[in-house]
């Protein structure tokens, strides 16, 4: 089975739609989390995540669409979640608070959670992609999000993956990022894509919607 995998889309719909469009064809697509927060198109990324995902975990952003002041510390995150407040309806949110913390796919074989299996809002960075083999007991593969950082490995056998992030990436490469889970070989494959797309466009966006500067300025450098 090929596994579509995408990740901490972050309201950024220019970039979504760019995924979409590039990624080669797939049995299933999934998301690992943070649909909404920081950039201008909260409920349009919700529908389309909603219509064109199997399966969605929740990410930190996507469990505070209702408290944007949790987030008060952060103004770039602050104003995104007030934004996607204001923005979505009912509906959306109620989507959004029934999203589990973690996913079972491919018969079993794979985890997916946007943070750490075992800890909420942990970072799990590429080099620490190790400590996850004792998470993997039961799993051929895990899929992981939230550092916005592309890495996959194989370790003891078990695949590993974070596919990047759709319309923040802070890896260095602006270019939206995502990635194909091959589920039969053993181990399993990934393959990472990078795609490029419209940032003028979204920089703009952000300041229509009166977002701070930053938050536009970050995607041309990806960080
Ligand atoms: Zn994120």
């Amino acid at each position: 089975m090929r596994l579509g995998v995408i990740s901490d889309i972050h309201a950024n719909l220019v970039a979504l739609e760019a995924v979409l469009e590039d990624m080669p064809p797939v049995d299933r697509l999934v998301c690992a989390g943070d649909v909404i927060g920081y950039n201008p198109w909260p409920a349009e990324c919700v529908d389309l995540v909603r219509e064109r995902c199997s399966a969605t975990v929740e990410g930190n952003h996507d469990r505070n669409a209702d408290t944007p002041n949790r987030y008060s510390m952060n103004e770039m995150a602050h104003e995104g979640l007030k934004l996607a407040s204001e923005e979505l309806n009912e509906g959306q949110l109620e989507w959004l608070r029934s999203l589990p913390r973690s996913v079972d796919l491919a018969d079993d074989r794979v985890l997916m959670v946007h943070d750490h299996p075992e800890h909420v809002d942990q970072y799990v960075r590429p080099h620490s992609f190790p400590k996850m083999r004792p998470y993997l007991d039961d799993h051929d593969a895990c899929i992981l999000g939230h550092t916005h950082e592309q890495h996959e490995a194989t370790i003891d056998g078990r695949l590993i993956l974070n596919p990047g992030s759709v319309g923040q990436p802070r890896d260095g490469d602006p270019r939206a990022a995502y990635a194909v889970v091959d589920t039969a070989p053993d181990p399993m494959t990934a393959h990472l894509h990078r795609v490029e797309y419209d940032i003028a466009a979204v920089q703009a966006a952000c300041r229509e919607a009166g977002l701070p500067s930053r938050t536009g300025e970050r995607l041309a450098q990806g960080r």
